[in-house]
């Protein structure tokens, strides 16, 4: 059966429903769904073996992005994020793409760089040369330590020296991770190599670690959407495409547009790492690091006018792996992992940066038409209520009460509450607007 990412009327469904349709869609055991996320999906016992001086676990929501397609494959995506309206935005901008055809994406190989940093160098320009020349051994050395990568067709790529200064060059040994992050496979190399690329270089021995500017290891995503399906109430599509043309032009021009043109980015694609057990910590440190690589920070995804359609391009470097590691043996990452149906790590890689890349797409067209408040602050407005002391269905009726009177605020919604404890049982009729919200995205 051919997956679908399409579900609508899924965000007015119980949580069971909804697991049972998740399942029906991405051939996951509804049984399996609900034992890997009750409670988290992780006993204190079991955290007791990732971490140190562990009291317990801490849970997070895990939602799934609808209309997702990549590369002519539909996915329904795991997201983990605390953040409201951030899923929802996703599906709906998600929508939008899928009905022009969906997200292209094409992903470069799992080449991750060793850093061997070298001091006290005599002479830089001779100890880079004698690094060059003497790659194939090197090669040979870093290889005896990933043998078991190597039999699945990883390896060494390549070694490159780069000059930091008249005393310091660093070697970079350039590793095929596949379907692994890597981060424990090329620090295992740099440390194998260490000693012998010092004694090449003449040089003394520095740091042996990975980098997390995985720039050899990127992620293209691009999507067009024509201007009908990007008009709004109030605007018509030509309009909203200019506005994002120009919104994504001050994040060009402005680093501190682009760092929150990017942290809406990072919302979609760390959501997507995050439920797969990934390291978040070093896709953040790697797309930051990508940004600034010009010297000025820049935005990760662009966005241009094509004709009567807006085309948005993101280029952002993904690490991710869909072995090894310790929190893929998470129940939830593993959980994550089958729903989505993926070949291996580079495929995952392709569904988070287009998720990222919606992420950005409904920021960046709200900025430029209603503005996110709207949205944002509606489904928000529901956090808020329930840090009130909001219960069951109070929690809708007091969030309609703080939005409808534009006091989306603790203090607001525990007047609400009052007011409705006061009503005893009267009816609020405030606009569920944020309900709205919500329908268009799936
Ligand atoms: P890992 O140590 O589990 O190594 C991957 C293993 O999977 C290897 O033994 C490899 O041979 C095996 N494997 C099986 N099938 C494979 C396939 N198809 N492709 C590739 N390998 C395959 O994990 P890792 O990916 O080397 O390291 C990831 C971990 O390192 C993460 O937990 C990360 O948080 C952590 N870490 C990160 C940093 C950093 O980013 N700065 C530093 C240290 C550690």
């Amino acid at each position: 059966m051919a997956r679908t990412s399409r579900m609508p009327g899924f965000h007015k469904v119980t949580v069971q429903e909804r697991r049972a349709l998740v399942g029906e869609a991405t051939g996951a055991d509804v049984g399996e769904i609900g034992r890997a996320l009750e409670q988290g999906g992780l006993d204190a016992e079991s955290a007791d073996k990732f971490v140190e001086n562990v009291l317990g676990t801490y849970a997070l929501p895990y939602g799934v992005a609808l209309n997702v397609r990549v590369n002519g494959h539909d996915h329904v995506v795991p997201m983990v994020i605390e953040e409201p309206s951030v899923v929802a935005a996703a599906s709906n901008a998600a929508k939008m793409v899928r009905a022009a055809g969906g997200f292209a994406a094409e992903t470069d190989p799992a080449l991750m760089i060793a850093q061997v940093q070298l001091r006290e160098v005599r002479d830089a320009q001779a100890a880079a040369r004698r690094i060059r020349e003497h790659e194939q051994e090197i090669v040979e050395l870093a290889e005896r330590a990933i043998a078991g990568l190597v039999a699945r067709g990883g390896g060494v790529r390549g070694v490159e020296a780069r000059i930091l200064a008249d005393d310091m060059v660093v070697a970079h040994v350039v590793i095929d991770c596949r379907d692994a992050m890597g981060a424990n496979l090329v620090n295992g190399v740099a440390e194998a190599v260490g000693d012998r690329v010092a004694a090449i270089a003449d040089a003394r021995l520095g740091l042996r670690i990975l980098s997390n500017l995985s720039d050899k290891r990127c992620v293209r995503v691009r999507c067009r959407v024509p201007a009908e399906i990007l008009a709004t109430d109030e605007m018509g599509g030509s309009d909203v495409i200019d506005g994002m043309v120009a919104a994504s032009r001050f994040a060009e021009l402005d680093p501190y547009r682009a760092a929150t043109h990017n942290k809406g980015i990072m919302n979609g694609i760390d959501a997507v790492v995050i439920a797969t057990g990934n390291d978040w910590r070093a896709v953040e440190a790697g797309a930051h690091a990508y940004a600034a690589r010009t010297g000025r920070y820049q935005p990760l995804a662009v966005w241009r006018r094509d004709g009567d359609a807006i085309e948005g391009r993101l280029e952002v470097p993904l690490a991710l792996g869909t072995v090894g590691g310790t929190l893929r043996v998470h129940p939830a990452a593993r959980l994550s992992l089958r729903m989505l149906g993926v070949n291996g790590a580079r495929e995952l890689a392709a569904i988070a940066a287009s998720v990222g890349l919606a992420s950005n797409l409904a920021a960046v067209r709200a900025l430029a038409s209603d503005g996110i408040q709207r949205g944002h602050m509606g489904l928000h407005a529901r956090s808020v209520a329930v840090a009130a002391g909001a219960l069951g269905e109070q929690v809708e009726r007091v969030a309609a009460m703080i939005v409808e009177a534009r006091d989306i605020t603790l203090e607001g919604a525990r007047s609400a509450l009052s007011a409705l404890a006061a009503e005893a049982g009267g009816t609020a009729t405030a606009p569920d607007w944020h309900r709205q919200e919500r329908d268009r995205a799936d």
